[in-house]
């Protein structure tokens, strides 16, 4: 039998994209300059990925844990699980997790900005938080900027509670009440009211929300509590397909994922999450990391968040700093490398969609097609064909010869 090979899965979030008319009708992946990219469709193949299926608008949640093989209709339980063991907080199975926004209320106790001035830190606001007295044990931190996780944590409550987040600005915060009739879900939105209120009064006299009103910046003075989850663990990559894995990530969201599923997180300097990220250092880093791992992710969340802001040029821009920091992959071998997004994010809609997304295949016995270069188009006439986001993972084990046999 030959070698196995490596597997270096990229994802590049909410990559997908739709015409844009100041591009001559082109998408911002089109229309980017990307020579390592089009290296790398001419040596291989391309396709296209309905990640949750054809037309599904997928969440980044659902979709990374897809494109990981694992099914979400039974892997998935909410964000806040993942958002919180992303943010270093240790959970047991039954804890309850919310991601959190640190949050600006008005004196009229109107909800005035959802991210709070778009605060660039709240560690010291979340570690104020520690004094609220609960009748459940608890831990909070906070991620980047306006973000962060809370968890509580025991027996005798439940996830079953609405959110207090009407993503309106104007409008009180909605009270959180249980979704069904159990004792725990009542117990659990009960806490959760009480946390918030004191929360709110702690952090309103916080020195740093004093100093934010002096200098005329939105006080971080409320909590926004969504995506509530409990925690169940997942079966590992190693117990599913043998391998020893590790993400590299700045976003909590997907470092949770990981160490949900057993990968090894590996930090980067300067790995922010966001459109300003150090993406040389993440690359070089994943390129290290393949010595010693079987399974490498790298996932760069900037394309989403120009998604996000309708910023078309700013997204073409970010894809053409992608693939000149792609420029270390060009002399990786005994590697199979995928390269794709977890969705579409479609500068016109602002939003998620659900359009297929582009997918890159580069490696020894890997079958060249035609294509030339990468983009949404040319994907959808490589030799790939469309898959669903759960097929990927069977085919990179395929490609890297680590498939097990079906019969004999
Ligand atoms: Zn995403
Ligand atoms: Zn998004």
């Amino acid at each position: 039998m030959k070698e196995e090979q490596k597997i270096f899965l990229i994802i590049l979030d909410g990559l997908g994209d739709r015409p844009i008319d100041s591009f001559t009708g082109q998408t911002p992946l089109e229309a980017a300059r990307t020579p390592v990219l089009n290296l790398l469709a001419e040596k291989g193949t391309l396709g296209l990925i309905d990640v949750e299926g054809v037309g599904v608008r997928p969440g980044s949640d659902t979709s990374y844990l897809s494109l990981l093989g694992y099914d979400p209709k039974e892997y998935y339980f909410g964000r806040g699980p993942f958002e919180a063991l992303g943010a270093g907080i240790n959970m047991n199975p039954g804890d309850v997790a919310f991601r959190v926004n640190f949050a600006t209320l008005d004196k009229k106790g109107k909800v005035a900005d959802r991210r709070a001035g778009r605060i660039e830190k709240c560690n010291e606001l979340a570690k104020a938080l520690e004094k609220i007295k609960s009748e459940v044990k608890f831990s909070i931190k906070a991620t980047r900027e306006h973000r962060g996780a809370l968890v509580f944590k025991g027996k005798g409550i439940s996830p079953n509670i609405t959110t207090n987040d009407s993503k309106n600005t104007g409008v009180k915060p909605l009270e959180i009440k249980p979704t069904d009739e159990t004792p725990e879900a009542k117990n659990t939105a009960s806490i959760a009211n009480d946390f918030l209120s004191q929360a709110n009064k702690l952090l309103d006299k916080h020195p740093e929300n004093k100093k934010r009103q002096k200098n005329k910046l939105q006080p971080a003075n409320y909590l926004l509590l969504r995506g509530a989850g409990s925690y169940h663990p997942l079966p590992s990559i190693k117990e599913r397909y043998g391998l020893t894995s590790a993400t590299i990530a700045g976003d909590s969201l997907y470092k949770g994922i990981a160490i949900a599923t057993g990968m090894d997180v590996v930090e980067v300097r300067g790995a922010t999450g966001a459109g300003d990220t150090n993406l040389l250092a993440k690359t070089l880093t994943a390129k290290n990391t393949l010595l010693t791992h079987d399974f490498v992710v790298l996932h760069i969340k900037g394309t989403d968040d120009f998604g996000h802001d309708g910023d078309a040029m700013g997204k073409k821009a970010f894809i053409e700093r992608v693939d000149a920091a792609l420029t270390e992959l060009a002399n990786i071998d005994n590697t199979i490398i995928a390269l794709t997004g977890d969705h579409s994010t479609p500068c016109a809609l602002k939003n998620h969609s659900g359009d297929a997304v582009p997918l890159l295949i580069n490696g020894r016995g890997v079958r060249v097609d035609s294509i030339q270069k990468f983009g949404e188009r040319d994907a959808a006439k490589g030799g790939m064909g469309r898959i669903r986001g759960l097929d990927l993972m069977p085919e990179l084990l395929n490609l890297a010869g680590r498939a097990k046999m079906y019969g004999t």
